[in-house]
This record gives C-alpha cells, sequence and structure tokens, in this order.
C-alpha cells in the first residue's frame, strides 16, 4: 500500500533529476577545441541574422577565419550586447566580438585583442532635420543603444558627454535597429550610433533618413577575452595576423564595406497595392517566409515538449502531495511538492526561463533550457489540476473500493483515476493553449521562435505592421484549431461518461 507513493513515484522523481544533471553537466563538458564567442547579432554589418535567423556578418566571418586559421571551431552564442562582458567573466562565453570598442573601463573586466577596425560616432537623422553637430543635440531627445559608446558619449554627467544639458531626453534600446525605428516614427530628434552601422541603417531608409559625422575621435574596435583565458588571447592575436597576410581579411572588408547592395522597394500610391508590395517585401523577397517558418516549429517543439515534461513531473509532484490525504496529516513528499508549486507559483515565469538559462545552462542551448524551464513550470499548475481532478471524485468511492477489499493503490487505479481523468483531460488541453502562447518569451535567451521571428523581421525590414499582426494571426489560429479540436474530445469524453 504504502509502495505505490513512495518506492515507484520517489524513483521516477529522482530519475528525473538525474537525468536533468546528467543533462547539464554533459552540456557543460568542454570541448578544448571549440572556441565559444559571444556576440549581439544586432549590428549590422559587423552582426546581424540571415534569413535563416543565424548570426552572420564581418564580425563573425572573421572571427571564423581567425579560429579555424589556427584549427579552432567557433561557437558563436547571440546575446544582449550588456551581457557579454559579465558573461565573458563568468565563463559562460570565453570571447566576445561585437563591434566593441576598446575603454579604458572594459579592460578592468576583460582583455582585448589587437585591434581589427576603427570607426567613429555617428549621427542619424530625419532627410530634413536642421541639425548639423552634435552640440545642436543639447535639449533635444536622442536614442542610443543601451551600454554602448554611443550611449556615454550622449548622456550627460559621463566623462565621455559630448551633451551638457541635463534636460535631454536619451532613450536606451537593446538594438540599434530599435532607435532608428523610434527615429522614424518621429519618437525622438537623432540616433548617436557607429559609423558603419548608421551608413547601413540609413542604406535601408534613403527616402526618411541621413547620417552626418560627430567629429570626434576614431575607436579601436577589438575581441575582448576573458582575464583568465591568455591562452584563447594569444590565438586570436596570431589568427588575427595570419588572416591579415593571407587575404582573408581585405576579402571581408571589400565584400561588408564595398559599395553595398541597397534592396531597392516598390512603392504606390493605392494603398491596396502598397500593402500587396509591403507584404511582398517583408515575407517573400527578405525572406520572412522562412524565419516564420522555423519560428513556428521551434514554438511547437518547446510547448510539446514542455507539456510531456510537465505531465509526468505534474503528475509525481501530484502523488507527492496526495501523500498527505491518504495519511491525513503532511508528509516530508507532500511538503517537498508543496514547496515547489510554491515556489514556482511565485515567481515569473520569464525570471525562471533567466535563470534557468544564464546559470544553471550557462548561456548554452536555449531550447532546451526553455523546453525544461516551461516542463517544470507548467508541472506546478498541472499538479493542481491532477490534484484537484482526483479530490473531485466523490470519497464515498475510495471506501467503496476499500471496502471491495482492494488496497488504496488498487482503487486508485481501478476506480479513483477513471473518473478523475474525465476531469483532468479538459483542464490539461487548456494547460497546453496557455503553455503555447507562454512560450512567446523565449527569445528573452535567444531562442529562435515566433515572436522572435517578427522581432528579426522587423528589423531587416523597418516594417512593423504586418509581421506584427500576421505574427499574431498565427498564433490566434493554432488556439482556435486546438480549443477546436480539444472541446471535440471533451464532448467525447462526456458522451462515453453518460453510457
Ligand atoms: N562600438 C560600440 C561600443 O563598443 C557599439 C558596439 C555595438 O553596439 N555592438 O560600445
Amino acid at each position: 500500500m504504502k509502495k505505490l507513493f513512495s518506492k515507484s513515484k520517489v524513483i521516477a522523481f529522482c530519475l528525473l533529476v538525474v537525468l536533468m544533471v546528467v543533462g547539464l553537466t554533459g552540456c557543460k563538458t568542454k570541448n578544448d577545441k571549440v572556441i565559444r564567442v559571444g556576440t549581439n547579432a544586432e549590428f549590422p554589418p559587423f552582426e546581424y541574422m540571415d534569413e535563416n535567423g543565424k548570426p552572420t556578418g564581418f564580425d563573425i566571418e572573421l572571427i571564423t577565419a581567425i579560429c579555424n586559421e589556427m584549427g579552432y571551431e567557433v561557437e558563436i552564442v547571440n546575446m544582449e550586447f550588456k551581457s557579454l562582458i559579465a558573461s565573458i567573466q563568468t565563463g559562460g562565453i570565453d570571447a566576445s566580438i561585437a563591434g566593441m570598442t576598446v575603454t579604458e573601463e572594459r579592460k578592468q573586466s576583460v582583455n582585448f585583442s589587437e585591434s581589427y577596425f576603427n570607426a567613429t560616432q555617428y549621427i542619424i537623422l530625419p532627410i530634413d532635420s536642421s541639425i548639423t553637430d552634435i552640440a545642436q543635440l543639447n535639449g533635444k531627445r536622442i536614442a542610443v543603444q543601451e551600454g554602448t559608446t554611443g550611449d556615454l558619449i550622449a548622456t550627460p554627467g559621463t566623462e565621455d558627454s559630448m551633451i551638457t544639458d541635463t534636460s535631454t531626453v536619451i532613450k536606451r534600446f537593446k538594438k540599434g535597429t530599435d532607435a532608428v525605428l523610434e527615429l522614424k516614427n518621429g519618437g525622438v530628434d537623432a540616433v548617436i550610433i557607429d559609423s558603419s552601422p548608421a551608413k547601413k541603417f540609413v542604406s535601408s531608409n534613403t527616402k526618411t533618413l541621413k547620417y552626418i559625422d560627430t567629429n570626434m575621435d576614431a575607436e579601436e574596435y577589438a575581441i575582448a577575452v576573458s582575464k583568465d583565458k591568455n591562452e584563447i588571447l594569444d590565438i586570436i592575436n596570431e589568427g588575427l595576423i595570419k588572416v591579415k597576410e593571407n587575404g582573408t581579411y581585405d576579402a571581408l572588408i571589400e565584400q561588408y564595406f564595398g559599395e553595398g547592395d541597397v534592396v531597392i522597394r516598390k512603392t504606390s500610391d493605392n494603398w491596396f497595392i502598397n500593402l500587396w508590395y509591403t507584404f511582398e517585401f517583408v515575407f517573400i523577397s527578405n525572406g520572412g517566409y522562412k524565419l516564420i517558418l522555423s519560428g513556428l516549429g521551434t514554438t511547437l517543439l518547446i510547448s510539446v515538449c514542455a507539456v510531456l515534461l510537465g505531465v509526468v513531473l505534474g503528475m509525481v509532484l501530484a502523488f507527492m502531495k496526495l501523500t498527505e490525504e491518504k495519511k491525513h496529516k503532511k508528509t516530508l513528499l507532500s511538503r517537498i511538492a508543496s514547496l515547489y508549486i510554491d515556489i514556482i507559483r511565485g515567481t515569473p515565469v520569464i525570471v525562471q526561463l533567466l535563470i534557468m538559462y544564464m546559470i544553471v545552462f550557462q548561456n548554452r542551448i536555449g531550447v532546451v533550457a526553455a523546453i525544461v524551464t516551461f516542463g517544470m513550470n507548467s508541472a506546478a499548475y498541472v499538479a493542481e489540476i491532477i490534484r484537484a481532478g482526483i479530490m473531485a471524485v466523490d470519497h464515498g468511492q475510495m471506501e467503496g473500493g476499500r471496502s471491495l477489499g482492494f488496497t488504496y493503490g488498487q482503487t486508485m487505479r481501478f476506480i479513483i483515476l477513471p473518473q478523475a481523468i474525465k476531469n483532468i483531460l479538459p483542464a490539461l488541453c487548456n494547460e497546453f493553449i496557455v503553455l503555447i502562447k507562454e512560450t512567446s518569451v523565449v527569445g528573452y535567451v535567444a531562442v529562435q521562435d515566433l515572436t522572435k521571428a517578427s522581432d528579426f523581421i522587423i528589423s531587416r525590414t523597418y516594417e512593423t505592421f504586418i509581421p506584427l499582426i500576421t505574427i499574431a494571426l498565427i498564433y490566434y489560429v493554432i488556439v482556435k484549431v486546438l480549443s477546436k479540436v480539444f472541446a471535440a474530445f471533451e464532448r467525447r469524453l462526456r458522451k462515453s461518461d453518460k453510457r
């Protein structure tokens, strides 16, 4: 009688924990021939997402060439710009390449390779702006990319600031494209950003934007490496010399900074034709449909795996909690389960996701981190669904079973559970639908799901309306179809109930 709860369920629970630990240690095992390099693929032409949602650009090709030249593989990890240095310090990545300027402050935290590029800061303005000099931005509204040298220059009071008027409004964005979008939408008067991305952004918006030079001192871009990994710094410096000697570096400069291929967009005065042109531009000529399809696949993969994990773990938790009903007092197992459920339900899923990805998974395999997070999160809710479903079965049923000579376990299995299933399944289906929508935050940990796909498309095309409405529609259709399927399923369960 005791065994049903104590042994098999506990074993299953332990197994799951062991599997997770093994999985995690497995992914932490280092391959000596792989250098993990962080970037922030929002800084064209140095780093940006290609149409398949993979980081590419001058920096990515350069670091790949450098490492390959030295006999190493590169693993690119995409993250926020301001997390790069912290991630190098915690060992999440070995190095970073992200158009990063060498500054005295950054040198306190990381070592820099030899410089590989010179840049200056530019100002992007609306095409009809009368501003001709950085000093004229005093008292205006400026958009910058958070944590960059552009941010330092714009922020009054910092050592490098060119702006003295404290009434100047500084809007900080995680991505250069978002800063540019803000400018296009009239939310700011200027964007301060590095010269090459400024040119790139303006080249895709030649009718509405222009740029001017700040005429400030040149900045040097270099690769940042952990202070504890001098051997990697040596490899990178040696590789950099080699790619400069063998012509790869010059070829990349020509490829990324030679005369650019500006995308020509068709426009029309007719609103409907224009809408079609935009649609065509966003989804077809820019390859947006591929991003959407692969994003959809990722969203479904995460949701399905998480719901399976959630059901298994949720069942274990529910039975752990039910030991309390059986013993008529709190048990160790029920306390553990209650604590787990309490913590999970008491903290935001996005925070759980960040902890799982950054701390437990050390910025690796975001998809698995997302599955584990949403699975573990869902388990807390599933456990309550299962427990409530079982408790809802009339108490007399348990007594009836026991008086027939069944053990507690047998009564559960043959009498209670078959009835409880009918209460549980509809709520579980609902949980699945909620989960699909909740997974839309996985973009935070660089997973390319459906929502993140729209984000990429916006960065590539500067169009917001069509990508966002399309994504919303896709979620809506998935939820609607699933609700219909589940409702039909529920009706069938009810029918069999009446027999
Ligand atoms: N060069 C700037 C800096 O280092 C911007 C880099 C970036 O946004 N990727 O702060």
